[in-house]
């Protein structure tokens, strides 16, 4: 074999018996970035530290969870779809958003076992904000779609200390239910779940599906788009496209933007962090 003198290439780490170990669980697995995200960090960092994608069917879910307990060599492990809220009944401990949102997207493994949840998916949101020079906190905001993601997000945007908060989902149920939610646990803040214009906000979150792939939709009405103010900050949770519609009239329009695959990356230092893996910002 010729030998390889490129410098610049860097060799694959070789896993040893001393490598530390973090995870992603879901079902599927083989479609989640985040290994490469984390592998590819703690090899340009020069760390012995792996992720490793882990794919646990349903019944299995319990006992996998129970075993991370006595799994000594592990740190955390990160959560995805479709096991969120199934892990949470499993764990020792929740942060307080975790608990009020029923949901938890990664787990640290402490000196002694025990397992803490906790839910990055807004803070994610709020450090790709900051990283486009967007700060949350004395704004009015718009999320749109209140599932999972859109709970997260409006849950740290009111923890981050917005002075207005809108909501909007095609479900009425579900706009109510995250409504109630937030307003039991920040009941100073004023929650509103009717828009009937765009002028007031600072920041415009589409936190529903609508755009993904090459459907063209939009989550708001043209009406309500003719009225978007060109200082808002509008953002997409959606990664492909990157530039959703929505995203692409905003930067027409002159706003600032922030897109899904900036929050996926931002948030990816939001979960090494919990675990003590990474640094915040990788
Ligand atoms: P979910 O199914 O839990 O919630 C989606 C919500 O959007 C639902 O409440 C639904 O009623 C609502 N909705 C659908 N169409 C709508 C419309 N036209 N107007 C208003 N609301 C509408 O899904 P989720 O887990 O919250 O994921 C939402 C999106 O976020 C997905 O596209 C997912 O890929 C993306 N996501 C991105 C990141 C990231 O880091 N960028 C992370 C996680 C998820």
């Amino acid at each position: 074999m010729v030998p390889n003198n490129n410098s610049n290439t860097q060799a694959p780490r070789m896993v040893n018996g001393s490598t530390e170990l973090v995870a992603i669980v879901g079902s599927p697995i083989a479609q989640v970035k985040s290994p490469e995200n984390f592998n590819r960090w703690f090899a340009s960092n020069a760390l012995n530290r792996v992720m490793l994608p882990i794919d646990i069917s349903a019944q299995a879910l319990a006992p996998f969870i129970d075993t991370l307990r006595g799994w000594q060599n592990l740190r955390g492990c990160v959560v995805t779809v479709p096991y969120k809220q199934q892990v949470v009944e499993h764990l020792d401990e929740l942060s307080e958003r975790a608990r009020a949102l029923r949901s938890v997207n990664v787990i640290r493994r402490e000196a002694d076992g025990r397992l803490i949840g906790d839910n990055v998916d807004g803070e994610g949101f709020l450090n790709a904000g900051r990283q486009q020079g967007f700060d949350a906190e004395g704004k009015r905001a718009l999320v749109i779609g209140a599932g999972g993601v859109g709970s997260a997000i409006a849950y740290s945007l009111c923890q981050a200390g917005v002075s207005a908060l809108s909501l909007a989902d095609v479900s009425p149920q579900r706009t109510q239910s995250l409504a109630q939610l937030l307003r039991s646990a920040f009941p100073e803040l004023p929650i509103s779940t009717q828009v009937d214009s765009l002028e007031a906000f600072d920041l415009i979150t589409n936190a529903s599906p609508v755009g993904m792939g090459d459907s063209g939709e939009l989550p708001l009405s043209e009406a309500l788009l003719h009225g978007l103010p060109a200082t808002a900050h509008v953002a997409d949770v959606v990664t492909a496209p990157e530039i959703t519609p929505l995203l692409a009239l905003a930067r027409a329009r002159g706003c600032s933007i922030q897109t899904g695959p900036q929050m996926a990356l931002a948030q990816a230092g939001n979960l090494g962090h919990f675990m003590g893996a990474t640094a915040l910002v990788l």
